[in-house]
């Protein structure tokens, strides 16, 4: 009998909505479960628990509220080898690229396990005479999340634990395409202590979404998705009034400098491009060569590495990359691939010839590099979110910058080299919100907040970290006078002021 994934609302299962969408383990093709897609009264019931969870849950102090995250944490590191099979088995990413995201997302709890230093407020005595002052942050209400599928266990970490200890209930709303991960996680944190009504999580598609998008009980969204979706839900959500954080798409490029060691630029390159299949919003999906002897020296480089590569079934510790999620998505990542080869962009290694023995029906697609890709080719332009890497060639930092600052995302990008004056020059004037030195992926860790600028990020603040915190509350001042006894004060038609 097929397994049905159904939603956790105040603390317990629910069966809601008449939809299913039949799940298909990525590395088989074969349907292993059905998720069942909630409707509009599904989220009103989610947000309803919510809603009559805040009052207790706002009440309650904050190291209690962050006790259950420490809590939680212990329960995540105890159960990561079951969370990473469910995250492999729906997404198709190699095990230790599963237990890699997991940890980050555990890092996100342990930052919110800490939040009570950061909900201390601002205090100031003496803002006038027996005057003092103080803000303090307040709980939104019912926040909510909206999550893509590739990172199934992280991205929703990124939200709610932070959203919670800050006094928030949440209702999330995980990917369809692989939505077990985050209904675990949420009965971890309630075998951790979160009360019923805290955390909910329905599961559905666009549906859903717009039920929360057009509730009123929804004071914030945060979202991370393709830019197309960040950009229909911050304008939906603004308009319904709503605070909204919507992180959007990425073309992140590498900036390979003549002096950069070229060995160990290949090397590190290619985890960058290829690790989780090209499905990370911060893959590496460009490289942009400075001189034509940095660029074929690259391209030779990657042939080689790509030939000692390995593809596989996410579950074969041998494997380097597994399969692509869907098989949609395999055949819009394979289009991108012929698309870019009629553009005439010169595919240097093809991987839609990949044959994987026993692989069956699985969405595998090799690694595939184009090289003399242009400005203006779709390949260049438009994200593909698979494991495709193109090589543009430039005669000098002034160019390769030019390009990056000219791109409609400015997600992540770096550069590769041993001049620190250059480097400098790069993450100084660079329009992108995370910048990597001799670093592929720069990731900010939970303490520092991640985030694009341009159209990788639609609002203000960024995901996680302390921007997070300032996110999920509101801040409050209070001016209070105590005046010494006995005294007397005449009336003041002037508008307050120290002198
Ligand atoms: P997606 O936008 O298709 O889906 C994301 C979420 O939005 C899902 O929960 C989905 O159900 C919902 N959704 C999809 N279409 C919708 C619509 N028309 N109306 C309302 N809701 C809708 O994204 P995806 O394919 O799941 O994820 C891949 C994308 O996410 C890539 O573009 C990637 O760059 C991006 N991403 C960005 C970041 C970041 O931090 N900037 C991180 C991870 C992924």
């Amino acid at each position: 009998m097929t397994k049905i994934i159904e939603h956790l609302i105040g603390g317990k299962r629910i069966a809601g909505g008449t939809r299913m969408q039949p799940l298909y383990n990525p590395a088989t093709g074969q349907s292993t479960r059905s998720v069942r897609l909630a409707n509009k009264r599904t989220v009103e019931q989610a947000i309803s628990a919510a809603q009559k969870a805040f009052p207790a849950w706002r009440g309650t102090i904050p190291s209690k509220r962050a006790r259950v995250m420490s809590q939680l944490k212990i329960l995540l590191e105890q159960n990561s080898d079951r969370l990473c099979q469910l995250i492999t088995s729906e997404h198709g990413k190699v095990l230790k690229d599963s237990l890699g995201e997991l940890q980050r997302g555990i890092e996100n709890v342990e930052y919110a396990s800490y939040a009570p230093e950061l909900l201390k407020g601002e205090h100031s005595c003496n803002v006038g005479p027996g005057i003092d002052s103080w803000s303090e942050f307040q709980a939104l209400g019912v926040a909510a999340g909206i999550t893509p599928f590739n990172f199934p266990a992280m991205v929703p970490l990124w939200m709610w634990p932070m959203a919670v200890v800050c006094g928030n209930t949440f209702v999330l709303k995980p990917s369809e395409k692989d939505p077990s991960c985050a209904i675990l996680i949420a009965e971890l944190a309630h075998q951790a202590g979160l009360p019923p009504g805290v955390l909910n999580v329905v599961n559905g598609d666009k549906e859903a979404v717009d039920a929360l998008l057009n509730d009123s009980r929804v004071k914030a969204i945060s979202f991370v998705g393709a830019t197309a979706t960040a950009e229909y839900i911050y304008s939906t959500g603004c308009a319904h009034g709503k605070r909204v954080q919507a992180l959007g798409g990425a073309k992140n490029h590498a900036v390979v400098m003549p002096d950069a060691d070229i060995d160990q630029v290949t090397n590190s390159l290619i985890g960058a491009a290829y690790g989780s299949c090209g499905e990370r919003c911060m893959a590496v999906s460009l490289v942009v060569a400075v001189g034509e002897a940095t660029a074929d020296a690259l391209v030779v480089g990657l042939k080689k590495a790509i030939a000692k590569m390995k593809v596989g079934p996410g579950t074969d510790p041998t494997s380097d990359m597994g399969p692509l999620v869907t098989q949609q998505h395999y055949e819009k990542v394979k289009g991108y691939v012929d698309k870019g080869v009629a553009e005439g962009a010169v595919l240097v290694v093809d991987g839609r010839t990949l044959k994987i023995p026993g692989g069956g029906r699985g969405y595998f697609l090799g690694a595939c590099v184009f090289d003399r890709v242009k400005p203006g080719m779709i390949i260049y332009q438009e994200e593909i979110f698979g494991p495709v890497l193109g090589v543009v060639r430039v005669k000098t930092l002034h160019e390769a910058m030019t390009l990056i600052d000219a791109h409609e995302y400015g997600n992540g990008t770096c550069i590769y080299t041993r001049d620190g004056e250059a480097a400098r020059y790069f993450t100084d004037h660079i329009q992108v919100g995370m910048v990597g030195v001799n670093v592929p992926l720069p990731v900010p860790v939970s303490y520092h907040s991640f985030g694009g600028w341009k159209r990788s990020l639609f609002g203000d603040l960024h995901a996680y970290g302390p921007d997070s915190m300032r996110f999920y509350t509101k801040r409050k001042t209070i001016v209070q006078r105590w005046s010494s006894s006995g005294a007397r004060e005449s009336a003041v038609f002037s508008f307050p002021s120290n002198q």
